[in-house]
């Protein structure tokens, strides 16, 4: 098969090293004979596992001290409730910053759990859309936190400013861009990431929070999402994905390997740069994003002809680059340039949008 590269917005492309890594130990883990995926999880080796992996974040992320680490399931949509339940407290409800469609949707599940108020942050500015200002420190602490999703994967918005919450506390949903890049943990309350874009496969989430927010669950709160039960079983309340956990224990092994989030950062900041100043200089593409809200993990383009759209998404797959059809609420395509993608596939893409133009530009 000639080299293919996958575009697609998630579960997304794991680096090559980790899957080699992981296809090589797949039969005989650490020498037991077995996989890691039939060894328990409560055993000194997936104990070793876990806690390694935790370090090898912490370190790549300079996640200050007063922080815990969880790895749960639900996914980023099982965070949509879980916030709340843990997080609602005196003040009875949140502020919720609507970019696009994942803080919509979280908003709308979280009103399940509270009063919920919802301001919108994106602009639409003849057709280019843009992120307003993002000072709520006037407001924020009415609130029992304000919740914003920093890169809206559909739309490819991303929110390089961190809001201004003053003392307020500020949750974000960074499944799409989580370890893109490094980030001041200290402004956060919470992060939180589902791991099928940028950490690994789905199945598995992480969950970064300050100490002082876990404790607070209401009653009703399943145990598998209240944060104090987690924390005090190692993110283990019942049996954890194990063979997840695994594969980003690798990825995280792997980006430290690599020169960590200086590196990461660099190398996702020159692959965007050059995607869309090809898309700029072209007379066949259009991204619609304000240059600033650009997201550098997701880059959404468009012919103007939906017909024609459909034709570059085919003839590219054809190509082997694949899952080049953006979201079905936008259409469209959508390139999903997250960590593992190499600059080469964002070349091979450009090369093949620049063939496509000379055959299709009027
Ligand atoms: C993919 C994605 C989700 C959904 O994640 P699940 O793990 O499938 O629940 C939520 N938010 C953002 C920003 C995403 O990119």
């Amino acid at each position: 098969m000639s080299q293919v590269f996958n575009f697609s917005a998630g579960p997304a492309m794991i680096y090559p090293e980790v899957l080699a890594q992981a296809q090589a130990e797949l039969t005989n883990w650490l020498g037991q004979g077995v996989s890691v995926m039939e060894v328990s999880h409560r055993g000194k080796l997936f104990m070793e596992l876990i806690k390694q992996a935790e370090a090898d974040i912490r370190e790549l992320y300079r996640i200050p001290d007063n922080y815990r680490v969880l790895f749960l399931q639900g996914g980023a949509r099982g965070q949509f409730a879980a916030i709340p339940m843990n997080l609602i407290g005196k003040k009875g409800k949140a502020l919720y910053l609507n970019s696009g469609h994942w803080s919509a949707t979280a908003a709308k599940e979280a009103r399940n759990f509270a009063e919920i108020d919802e301001i919108n942050i994106v602009h639409n500015d003849n057709g280019i859309s843009r992120i307003g200002s993002l000072d709520f420190s006037d407001i924020a602490e009415n609130y029992d936190y304000v919740h914003y999703c920093p890169n809206e994967t559909i739309s490819g918005v991303e929110i390089n400013e961190i809001p201004n919450v003053g003392n307020g506390v500020l949750v974000a949903d960074m499944s799409s861009n989580v370890l893109s890049r490094h980030i001041d943990i200290s402004k956060f309350g919470v992060i939180y990431a589902g791991a099928q874009k940028n950490l690994g496969p789905a199945g598995i989430l992480l969950l970064i929070i300050r100490d002082d927010l876990i404790g607070h669950a209401r009653q009703a709160t399943p145990s598998i999402w209240n944060y104090a039960v987690q924390r005090d079983a190692d993110s283990m309340i019942n049996t954890p994905p194990t063979f997840a956990w695994y594969l980003c224990s690798l990825v995280f092994k792997h980006i430290l390997s690599i020169g960590g989030l200086d590196v990461i950062a660099q190398r996702n900041a020159v692959k965007a740069q050059t995607l869309y100043d090809y898309i700029d200089s072209s007379k066949l593409y259009r991204n619609n994003v304000a240059k600033e809200n650009r997201s550098i993990m997701n880059v959404t383009f468009v012919t103007g002809d939906p017909e024609l759209d459909a034709q570059f998404v085919a003839e590219a797959t054809a190509a082997g680059l694949q899952a080049l059809k953006g979201h079905k609420v936008l259409g469209g395509m959508r390139a999903s340039i997250y960590n593992a993608m190499p600059l080469a596939g964002v070349e091979a893409l450009i090369e093949f949008m620049k063939a496509f133009e000379a055959k299709h530009a009027k």
